[in-house]
């Protein structure tokens, strides 16, 4: 049998054994605390427990301290296979956290009890990022069950807080220094449906809240008030037309291949319809090509939030909410892309094609640390809406394709 043959099988094998780590993962609620949830603990307890009977060389623990849970830290788990020549290692990364399961009476089923049905099972963290978590552990499961050394070693790790900027995963592991500069990396924690787009740039994240105030009167006394509301909206305009301008480069990695700035969230002023709000609050959602430092744009945003309010005698701040500098693209041509290339080529039979993605994965963070890092996934793209699904064939694809990336390292 060829190697490609023996690990079909073997997966096969483990099929009912991954469908039902699948359900246990979904079942359990690991919503980050910072969206009001109870955090990765229990989760991480299962998954230690899972693989602790596996032939993992070394699985450690490293929890980050963590006043926001009762308990004190946030988990994130590291686990190691020992390549034959173990120069380096190649690290799979996906989260443990969840986000938030939104309103329940847009679910089919409850979101933490997985039902399967029509070949997928639903519920809250099955695509983001428990298939993708599932698919690579057992990726490596398969590998150790056929009895194979690959050359490289192969680190396993699952991070807590991916949905809420990574303070307590990541971030908090890149510190503890447990990365190499010759390591290879794999996040997979976004993708398409049919498997076929790798990730290897994406574009910074601006998100601004933008306050202007003004003096609250009566609707019928604009001459005693000012009009916060009124003086944000001509402020916001003239920003988004503004940016559009200046920053209009066009870079065909992205799929939408410019810069966007979004004016979304817009927070309640006054309840009545008779008032002059005296203060307004909006917010943008800007995603940036790498092509820009983000730094300079804001100082400009800053500068523009000044002179408008001099010129109107109004008082506009502008706050960053989220703001994350894109770090310069992986090559298409790095070994790592080459690897996840070659493996989706081998056990799926397509041609996969290299992009960039609005942002922001934990790659991005991989990724200004000056490593290489590969981000691919099959998913339906139902990460964060009601009724988030995993196709079982893809859990079960994207496990094979794992095992064949691992086998040949
Ligand atoms: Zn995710």
């Amino acid at each position: 049998m060829t190697i490609k043959e023996k690990i079909q099988k073997k997966v096969e094998e483990l099929k009912p054994e991954i469908i039902e780590s699948m359900k246990k993962f979904i079942s359990i609620n690991s919503v980050n605390p910072r969206a009001g949830g109870p955090g990765e603990k229990e989760v991480a307890e299962f998954l230690m427990n899972l693989i602790k009977g596996w032939k993992f060389d070394l699985i450690k623990r490293y929890d980050a301290p963590d006043d926001a849970v009762p308990y004190g830290f946030r988990p994130n788990i590291v686990a190691i296979y020992k390549g034959s020549e173990g120069k380096r290692t190649i690290w799979i990364i996906t989260h443990m956290d969840k986000v938030p399961a939104g309103d329940l009476s847009l679910w089919k089923y409850d979101p933490f009890n997985p039902v399967e049905e029509d070949g997928k099972i639903y519920g809250r963290g099955s695509e983001d990022n428990g298939a993708s978590l599932i698919a690579s552990i057992y990726g490596v499961k398969t590998i150790m069950d056929l009895g194979i050394r690959p050359k490289d070693n192969l680190g396993i790790v699952l991070v807590s807080d991916e949905e809420t900027g990574s303070d307590y995963g990541i971030k908090y592991l890149i510190k503890q220094g447990i990365f190499d500069k010759n390591d290879l990396f794999i996040v997979p924690d976004s993708g398409n449906p049919k498997g076929d787009f790798i990730e290897i740039a994406e574009k910074s994240i601006m998100w601004l809240k933008i306050i202007t105030e003004g003096k609250q009167a009566h609707a019928s006394r604009p001459d005693i008030g000012l009009n916060a509301h009124r003086y944000g909206m001509k402020f916001s305009v003239f920003l988004d037309e503004y940016l559009h301008k200046k920053y209009n480069a066009t870079n065909e990695l992205f799929d939408y291949p410019k810069s966007s700035f979004e004016p979304t969230k817009k927070l309640n002023n006054v309840e009545n319809v008779n008032t002059i709000p005296g203060t307004d609050v909006i917010y943008f959602d800007c995603r940036v090509l790498p092509d820009y430092n983000i730094d300079e744009i804001f100082n400009e945003i800053l500068l523009l939030a000044d002179d408008f309010s001099k010129k109107h005698s109004i008082k506009i701040k502008v706050e960053k909410i989220q703001f994350e500098q894109a770090a310069p693209p992986t090559s298409e041509n790095s070994e790592i892309v080459l690897k996840v290339k070659n493996a989706i080529k081998e056990m799926r039979n397509i041609e996969p094609k290299v992009g960039g993605i609005g942002g922001g994965t934990c790659a991005a963070l991989i990724r200004k640390e000056g490593l290489p890092a590969a981000v691919w996934a099959t998913i339906d793209e139902t990460a964060h809406q009601p009724n988030e699904y995993v196709k079982i064939e893809n859990l079960i694809n994207d496990t094979k394709v794992y095992a064949y990336l691992i086998a040949n390292s």
